[in-house]
């Protein structure tokens, strides 16, 4: 399960940047995930819970937004929505980019003195 390691990486990412603020400790951690992030949010928060122990963050809440997987159509512009992750536009069979979900980024995280 790597949510386990990404997690991780998130818990220590938020302690850098709460001793910077000189922060005694985390409160609320934001996640904005892509819907196609790869990852399973129930996963992401057990390994949250597992993350935070003996950690500044061990009281703190989780707060997830999933980001849905959105595409937009490189000939005919569309932009459109697939819960499949395909970046095969839905109207003309043309290719589209990624516009968004695939991302696992910290929105914010909330401190306490
Ligand atoms: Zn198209």
């Amino acid at each position: 399960m790597h949510e386990i390691s990404i997690m991780s990486g998130v818990i220590e990412t938020c302690q850098l940047e709460a001793l910077k603020s000189r922060a005694g400790r985390i409160t609320r951690i934001s996640l904005s995930v892509g819907e196609k992030a790869g990852v399973l949010i129930d996963s992401l928060r057990f390994a949250f819970e597992i993350a935070v122990l003996d950690s500044m963050a061990e009281k703190a809440v989780l707060d997830i937004e999933v980001i849905p997987f959105m595409g937009e159509c490189t000939y005919c512009g569309l932009k459109y929505h697939s819960p499949e992750g395909s970046l095969i536009c839905s109207r003309c069979g043309g290719f589209a980019r990624l516009i968004s979900g695939r991302e696992l980024v910290i929105n914010s995280i909330e401190v306490d003195a």
